[in-house]
């Protein structure tokens, strides 16, 4: 049974904070499916969008934040199949056409036609900040049996981006192969798990907070540097004198990116995965030659099916700070402050506090 009209966090105005608002809850049509969601996760992109001007986003207002979401199926359309009601999932967010030649392959994150519209669920389309999310099709969902959603739904973005981000990269990750991890928040702390469980190569970790580091030495790091006046001597020391082979970087300002183009070693990879507003300079003389630059956005459903799969199997797991729906707005607030280690994850609802196994 679903009620009539739910709480939902939109985004209503440019430049500011959310709002909760009651909205009715939708019926799925045709091929769509209703989620009912335990736990949705804060991203830093949120906080990008909402304090952007507007243009800065092609999105249209208002619509519910939320890209990572997770729960169980609540109802399906008459066109919908391969799930059934009370089947746990973990919702894909970055919904694309479908029929372009990025799609066809499976590669949604990569889409070329929604690249210049609303990118999915929580970015420009309604999202999983609220008690129940429309999915325009089973194929965007990936079976969760065995996951709580609260460890569930930071998979959908913080485990998928990064693990595509190292997939990337998987051929200078062999043995005696080094990584270069900027900034061991929301996404930079699954990339250290991921490193460890499918590479054998060395991971060193950068990070402002004392915090995160701390929490990536247990996720698996080999070294971790404070980012205070680090030089990119300094990594070179802790990698390989003729630099890194593979610098991801989580953080994107201005100052990491100059780190990790300093920090990586001829034949490499830069791969500039933070939003922080800075840019990589590509000039002979500002990065070695034969150097790889990515800018990865999210992974392929595929990819959350194997990230759900190295969950399952207990090797990775995602640090969760769990939240109130009534606090969305204040954990934003903490993230903004860097004050979240891990994963800050919303929980709808006092029956989903239940479900997402809290009490
Ligand atoms: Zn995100
Ligand atoms: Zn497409």
């Amino acid at each position: 049974m679903t009620a009539r009209t739910m709480q939902a966090l939109r985004l209503t105005e440019w430049q500011s904070d959310p709002v909760i608002t009651e909205v009715p809850v939708p019926d799925p049509q045709a091929s769509e499916v209703l989620v009912e969601v335990a736990a949705a996760g804060l991203c830093r992109t949120d906080l990008h969008i909402m304090s952007s001007p507007e243009g800065a986003f092609p999105y249209t207002l208002p619509f519910t934040l939320g890209h990572e979401s997770a729960g169980h199926v609540a109802a399906l359309g008459p066109g919908s199949s391969g799930f059934e009601v009370g089947d746990r999932v973990v919702v894909y967010s970055r919904w694309g056409c479908g029929t372009c030649w990025q799609c066809a392959q499976g590669r949604d994150n990569a889409c070329v036609r929604t690249h210049r519209g609303a990118h999915g669920g929580g970015l420009g389309r309604d999202g999983g900040l609220a008690d129940y999310v429309l999915v325009p099709s089973a194929r965007y969902l990936v079976a969760t049996p065995g996951l709580e959603p609260v460890r569930a739904a930071p998979l959908a973005d913080a485990a998928l981006t990064s693990y595509h981000a190292v997939k990337l990269s998987l051929p200078q990750l062999h043995s005696g192969g080094n990584a270069v991890v900027i900034g061991a928040g929301g996404l930079g702390h699954m990339a250290v798990q991921i490193l460890k469980a499918i590479t054998p190569a060395r991971i060193v970790v950068v990070d402002l907070r004392s915090g995160a580091l701390e929490m990536a030495r247990a996720a698996g790091a080999d070294v971790t540097l404070s980012a205070e006046g680090l030089t990119p001597e300094q990594v070179r020391a802790e990698t390989d004198p003729d630099g890194a082979n593979v610098v991801l970087d989580f953080v994107g300002s201005d100052t990491t990116l100059s780190l990790a183009a300093a920090s990586v070693a001829q034949g490499g990879d830069v791969t500039f995965v933070g939003r922080g507003g800075g840019e990589l300079r590509i000039a002979p003389g500002l990065i070695p030659y034969e150097t790889t630059v990515r800018m990865p956005t999210w992974g392929t459903v595929e990819e959350l099916g194997e990230v759900v799969a190295l969950a399952s199997a207990g090797k990775i797991h995602s640090e969760a700070e769990v939240y109130d729906f009534e606090d969305a707005v204040s954990a934003y607030g903490k993230l903004r402050q860097g004050e979240v280690l891990g994963r800050a994850v919303v929980v709808p609802g006092r029956a989903s506090r239940v479900a997402a196994g809290l009490n």
